[in-house]
């Protein structure tokens, strides 16, 4: 081969790294980076008021969860889809033109598997998983599939303005549903204990069975040889609502 064509592979190759470098930085980017909308605190003092819509909090993520305006059920976002669960336990399609007063997401992108074995509850879940991450100060996204013996969720209705506190809508008007041999995908966050004002620390996982008909907040569940799906997140963003009931929340 002469020099031109040397030249003119070198480059090709150039003009390949190029186009293909700056995607897949960005892939990786978004990956490792959480993303949320408004704050734990807001929603707990009853800021349920939409502070953006699900089609501005799509580019930000495909797999997370968080409610809609009004406090109006559990949302469970898994493969780019947007479900709400209400308080039928049925998961409804979320549309572009809803709003969620507080949410959280990401591109999921497993990281590594924990094989867990034997039987265990929700609260051994959690320190079994403890126990294989390489520290508890960095958010992780966590993600459950299979069957599961048996799941305990729930839902909350949409609420009337004024607004109650979310500890006295969930302890007062929650819809629990036990769910036994039920198979699906559990989504959701473990985040460390400094951002629990921001959000809820620990673990926090929404269910959507595999027909995606059915799901709810996580509250406690027997679990079989679960295989646990980790992503850690080394960048967690917080947008916060731009709208008057944030404003004069007292988050003192
Ligand atoms: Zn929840």
């Amino acid at each position: 081969m002469n020099l031109k064509w040397y030249l003119w592979i070198a480059v090709c190759l150039i003009a390949l790294l190029v186009s293909v470098l700056p995607v897949y930085s960005q892939q990786f980017l978004q990956s490792h980076t959480g993303f949320q909308i408004s704050t734990l605190g807001a929603l707990n003092v009853g800021v349920y008021q939409g502070a953006t819509t699900i089609a501005e909090l799509k580019p930000h993520g495909d797999f997370g969860l968080g409610t809609l305006e009004k406090l109006d059920g559990e949302m469970v976002i898994l493969d780019g889809k947007f479900y709400q669960i209400k308080t039928d336990g049925v998961a409804y399609p979320v549309t572009d033109n809803s709003k969620t007063p507080f949410s959280a997401v990401t591109f999921f992108r497993r990281e590594r598997s924990l094989h867990l074995t034997g039987k265990m509850t929700y609260q051994e879940l959690e320190q079994q998983i403890d126990k294989q991450l390489p520290t508890s100060n960095l958010p992780y996204a966590i993600r459950l599939r299979g069957t599961f013996p048996s799941l305990k969720v729930r839902s909350v209705p949409k609420q009337i303005p004024p607004y109650s506190p979310l500890n006295d809508v969930v302890s007062q008007q929650e819809v629990v549903f036990d769910l036994q041999n039920v198979s699906g995908t559990l989504v959701g966050f473990r985040l460390p204990q400094y951002l629990k004002e921001v959000n809820v620390a620990g673990y926090h996982l929404h269910f959507l069975t595999s027909n995606r008909k059915a799901g709810g907040h996580l509250l406690d569940g027997a679990f079989l040889n679960p295989v646990v799906d980790v992503q850690t997140l080394q960048d967690w963003q917080i947008m916060l609502p731009n709208n008057t009931a944030f404003d004069q929340a007292s988050l003192e």
